[in-house]
């Protein structure tokens, strides 16, 4: 059985992650949504409301699971069988950071592979953190964000229609 783990922050899920949730799911056996969990890093939502709005938006996709974690991206993956780690690239300036990361976990874990996969055209310009700079501004993300992580945005941030 083949298991691939997707790894980031979610902070919130948009519509760019669902496309390579989707599309990878396709291609293994099972996959595991990983939200990672930085103590440094200061997120828009909590751990569990990050992890319960993917949980929404891949409800009806049998094969994906759920899952956050801290510390080594390596050590996870080797303690729940990952054949694969799986990243979306959206343009040039995700590949720098993304070769460092695949090399340095390429060093650690030779045996686990990271697999790139291109974004879908209407998604690269998409990120979180554009999602929430707009949210915040009072825009609407209709068709940026699965239904409920837009209901959520709304929740926190109040405003748009
Ligand atoms: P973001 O960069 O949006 O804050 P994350 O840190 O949660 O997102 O990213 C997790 C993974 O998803 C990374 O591999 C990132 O390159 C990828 N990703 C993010 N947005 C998109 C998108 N719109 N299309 C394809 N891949 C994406």
């Amino acid at each position: 059985m083949t298991t691939a783990l997707y790894p980031g922050s979610f902070d919130p899920v948009t519509n760019g992650h669902i496309d390579i949730i989707r599309r990878s799911a396709a291609i293994f056996d099972r996959l595991i949504v990983a939200v990672a969990v930085n103590v440094e890093k200061t997120a828009l939502f909590s751990e569990q409301e990050r992890l319960q709005m993917i949980v929404e938006a891949t409800g009806e996709i049998a094969n994906v699971e759920v899952d956050s974690f801290d510390g080594l991206l390596v050590k996870y993956a080797r303690k729940h069988g990952v054949t694969a780690i799986v990243k979306g690239l959206r343009a040039i300036s995700d590949f720098e950071f993304e070769l460092q990361m695949a090399s340095m976990n390429r060093k650690l874990a030779p045996d686990i592979e990271t697999l790139f996969m291109m974004t879908a055209n209407e998604y690269s310009f998409l990120s979180s953190s554009i999602v929430r700079e707009i949210a915040a501004y009072g825009a609407c993300v209709r068709g940026l964000v699965p239904p409920g992580v837009e209901e959520h945005l709304r929740n926190r941030l109040g405003l748009f229609k």
